[in-house]
This record gives structure tokens, sequence and C-alpha cells, in this order.
């Protein structure tokens, strides 16, 4: 049996959060002396602590009612609140499959959790007969899984078996879901009372400045997360910016559309290049290529202005590169030929 009391860090199983002025009083009318903030200005006000309008219509969007929603300064807040909201520094553990997105060793490291980080297999895969060693593990408390994952570009498998299997909290960060042919785990939190999903605004809805990450869950770990977060931690530019964005999601269809035939076109002529030995699937909107020499590359590549990212400490000879504009990626082509002559 799933047992949320029993998973969550005993002190903050009666926290009382703090209460904001805007908590007591929530009107929008009014002449406002709660709060001591400034009467002069655009920005004078604090913003709404709850996000009530942004969780409207990303419920809209996401089928799920707000109740199931937090909001984050960036999903790499969210990471950091589930690490508080579960662990014990210096007693339990998370467990992640590498390579993977970094945040989850950042965040591991500064509230002193330790990490364990299980190797995929060479299709990028979960070694479930690996992980059978350490899934009943009375301190191991979260297990990330990144799918599709970054740096590897690939959907994720046997999701569901970890999600049956373990009874701690599994997080699903879907950060590329909307780049992905494979359904979303939203669907899924009725099912599984231990299931986060992460998504964020930061990719396929072009916002990485305004920093908005989603958490979807049950009701009682969304509450808790609500609980603990610092009482104003989405700004007011944040909310809106992303509710400008949400309500012009044709705009987002248009241009996830473009990316992906991009993606599909930059791939077709990195394969005509002698230095790429070997593209790996992407389900996202980079591609992880195998080079002849990945230093070398990476390091000429910047020399041009032409910045991709250097994975070659995690999948050897690899670098990842973002699916950019039509022009941009026209550009790194036509250098990558020429390195391509000089070999
Ligand atoms: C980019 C990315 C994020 C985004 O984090 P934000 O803080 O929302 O910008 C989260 N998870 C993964 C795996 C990513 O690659």
């Amino acid at each position: 049996m799933f047992d949320l009391q029993k998973l969550i860090r005993p002190c903050l199983l009666n926290l009382q959060p703090y209460s904001s002025a805007r908590d007591e009083f929530t009107g929008t009318e009014g002449i406002f002396l709660d709060a001591n903030e400034n009467p002069f200005g655009d920005l004078n006000r604090y913003p709404d602590p709850h996000q009530k309008l942004l969780k409207e219509k990303l419920g809209e969007i996401k089928k799920i009612v707000p109740e199931n929603i937090f909001v984050g300064n960036g999903s790499d807040e969210v990471i950091d609140l589930i690490y508080r909201l579960f662990c014990i520094s210096g007693k339990d553990k998370a467990l992640t499959f590498t390579p993977t997105y970094g945040m989850y060793e950042v965040s591991a490291a500064i509230n002193d959790i330790e990490l364990l980080k299980l190797p995929l297999t060479d299709n990028f895969q979960i070694n479930i007969n690996e992980l059978k060693i350490y899934i009943d593990d009375e301190n191991l408390k979260l297990i990330f899984i990144c799918s599709p994952n970054n740096p590897t570009g690939n959907n994720i498998e046997n999701v569901d078996w970890i999600l049956q299997n373990f009874k701690g909290i599994v997080i699903v960060d879907e950060a590329y879901t909307d780049f992905s042919s494979v359904n979303s785990y939203i669907k899924k939190l009725v099912q599984y009372p231990n299931l986060i999903v992460l998504q964020t605004l930061s990719k396929a809805w072009g916002l990485a400045a305004a920093r908005v990450g989603m958490a979807f869950s049950n009701k009682n770990i969304i509450g808790f997360l609500n609980k603990i977060k610092p009482p104003y931690n989405v700004s007011e530019l944040n909310q809106s910016a992303a509710l400008k964005a949400l309500h012009d999601n044709d705009t987002t269809a248009r241009n996830i559309h473009i990316i992906l035939e991009e993606r599909k076109l930059l791939e077709k002529e990195l394969l005509k290049i002698s230095c790429v030995k070997k593209i790996y699937p992407s389900d996202a909107n980079f591609l992880l290529v195998e080079v002849s020499d990945a230093n070398n590359i990476y390091n000429s590549l910047v020399e041009k202005k032409l910045i991709t990212r250097n994975r070659n400490t995690v999948v050897k000879n690899c670098i990842r590169i973002t699916v950019g504009s039509k022009n941009e990626n026209e550009q790194l082509l036509e250098y990558l030929k020429k390195i391509d002559t000089l070999i």
C-alpha cells in the first residue's frame, strides 16, 4: 500500500505554511494597505501566490484540474522542492539513470541527499534487473526518470513497472513531451498515487527566460508542495508571460511543427557529413550526434560562434545539437561540411 504520510519528511507533516496578506484577503478590489506594498508603480503589488488564472489555463490545456497542478519558478525549483519534501538530509537517497539531466544531481548535492546513478543500457533504456537490487532500500525515496531523456533524446520504457514496484515517489520529467510522439504520463495520475509528472514552458513553449515549470500529481502531493514553496515563487511578469503564451497555443503548435521538420532535415544533412558517425533517434528538439572527435569539433565550432553542447564526457564523442531556425541549422551544416574537407 502506498503511504504518503510515511514518505513526507516528518518535520513537514504539520508545517504551518506562511500566510501572506494575499491569502487572508483574496479580492481584487479595494484599498490595499495590508502587505506593506508601495502605492506607486506598475509592479508594486505582490503576485497571486496560487497562480489561479495560470493554473486554470494550464488545466484547460492539459485536461486536469488546478488542484493537480503546481507551478514553480522553472522545473528546477520543483526538483529542489521535491527533494526537500521527501528526503532527510544525510540519510535518504534518490536514484536516476545516466546519462541524464544534470539538475537531479546538483539538487541532491545541495540537499545532502545521496543520488544513486544507474547507467542506461547501450540503447539508453533502463536495466530493470539492476534496478531491482536497489528498489526495496528503505531510504530510497525518489526515482527520477527523464523521458524523452536529455541528452539522449529517446523515450524511456518500463516506467510503469517502476511505478508499480517502487514504494517511493517516481518523478517523470517530461520537459520535451511536446516534441514527442509518446503520450504524457499525466493520463496515468489517477492510476498511480506515487507519480509526479514534470513539464516546463522553457522548451516547446519558448519561454525559457520566464522560468515557469509545472508539476502534475495527486492533490495531496500538490498540497504539500504548495505548503513548502516560497509564497511568491512565480513573479507577476512570469505569470503573465506564461498566460500570454498559453492563450496563443496555435503559435506554439506551429513552432513545434517547424522544429520537428527542421530536426528531420538537420538529421538528413548531418548524415551526409563524414565526421558525423551516428545520430541517435530523437523524440525531442535536439539531436545527440556522435562525431569523429567531439572535443576538436566542438572547439572549432565555438571558434565560429556556433555553440553546441559537448557531451563527450557522458557519451563518448557525442555533441548535443539543439534544433535551431532554418537559417541557424544551415550555418551549422555549412561549417561542418567545411571542417569535413579539412579532416
Ligand atoms: C530543460 C529541462 C528542464 C527545464 O527546466 P526549467 O527550470 O523549467 O527551465 C527540465 N528538465 C529537463 C530534463 C530539461 O532538459
